[in-house]
């Protein structure tokens, strides 16, 4: 039988499991909520629980299973220890000792945006390029680094966290994560939204968002596309932050391409064309003609990723 393994992409309010073969073909995609009760200590279990449901189901042999990967909301070391993961409740947690006990499978953990990344990189809009840098704007931003094939994590579990790159000199509102200036400020679905607001109150400029009852970085988007001044301009503004903060990053890392996902990337080339040209105004030349292309494995993504992490590891 063809060995297969699980990628599991553990969120805040659901877990997605799927069943893939080596090769990279989903054979299944299954969806769970993700029991975040007494500081989250049922959530591996709850995993464990559905995994063997799944090879009972499917009578697989538990033999042919090479691993299960696993991609968490926080920064995780390259052993597998997630640094406190407030969303899930979890203090400093040791994911893969904890899961390979409870399961007896080899396991690999990574941070849930680097994964997104790696599935990216393997099956996604980077399939082509070895290295790649991924940023996913969503309610936050998040970003993942793919080098040669490989996640990054950085010293502290922390790179490619994109999100609060200080970037904005000039912000005067704090970010939740208690620093200004933060990409994810002016950048991210929230920050979109709040930057509208700031330039609807400043302005008299007649605006289809003023008759909004509440604005949405889709909707600010859509105007935008339909020529809407205030709207354009809110889109400019963001598309400026991104932009730079790419060039920063091509500035360090110079990657192959970047890859955009995230709900606000459903902007679609619209938002990737405002990016393009920002990131060339600001980049260093050698670093001009870096594709920046839209992610394409939409929320699958983290499975594909946690899936090709362990399978690095553990397919020989
Ligand atoms: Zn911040």
């Amino acid at each position: 039988m063809n060995k297969k393994c699980f990628g599991v992409d553990l969120g805040g309010t659901t877990t997605k499991i799927g069943l893939f073969e080596v090769n990279g073909t989903m054979i299944e995609k299954y969806e769970i909520p993700t029991n975040k009760e007494e500081a989250g200590t049922h959530i591996l279990d709850d995993i464990k629980v559905f995994i063997d449901n799944v090879i009972a189901e499917k009578s697989l042999d538990a033999n042919d299973i090479i691993g299960v990967g696993i991609g968490v909301p926080g920064a995780v070391t390259d052993n597998g220890v997630v640094n406190k993961c407030i969303n899930l409740g979890w203090d400093i947690t040791n994911v893969e000792r904890i899961l390979k006990e409870k399961t007896n499978f080899n396991i690999k953990v990574g941070n849930d945006a680097n994964m997104a990344a790696l599935g990216e990189c393997w099956k996604g809009g980077a399939a082509e390029f070895s290295s790649m840098f991924f940023i996913t704007i969503g309610t936050g931003i998040g970003g993942g680094l793919i080098i040669d094939g490989k996640p990054i994590n950085g010293y502290n579990g922390a790179a490619a966290e994109i999100g609060h790159l200080p970037i904005v000199y000039d912000e005067t509102d704090t970010c939740n994560c208690g620093k200004k200036g933060c990409l994810e400020q002016v950048a991210s679905a929230s920050g979109i939204v709040r930057v509208a607001k700031r330039f609807l109150s400043t302005t008299d400029i007649p605006s289809t968002l003023r008759s909004e009852e509440s604005i949405s970085a889709k909707i600010v988007f859509n105007e935008a596309k339909k020529g809407d001044t205030v709207a354009s301009e809110v889109a400019e503004y963001t598309a400026k932050y991104l932009g730079l903060a790419l060039a920063n990053v091509a500035g360090i890392i110079d990657p192959q391409c970047f890859v955009i996902g995230g709900g606000v990337s459903a902007a679609g080339q619209y938002l990737v064309d405002l990016i393009i040209a920002n990131y060339r105004k600001y980049v260093f030349h050698p670093c001009k003609d870096t594709q920046i292309v839209l992610a394409s494995l939409g929320n699958d993504a983290g499975m594909y990723g946690a899936a090709k992490l362990v399978i690095d590891v553990y397919k020989n």
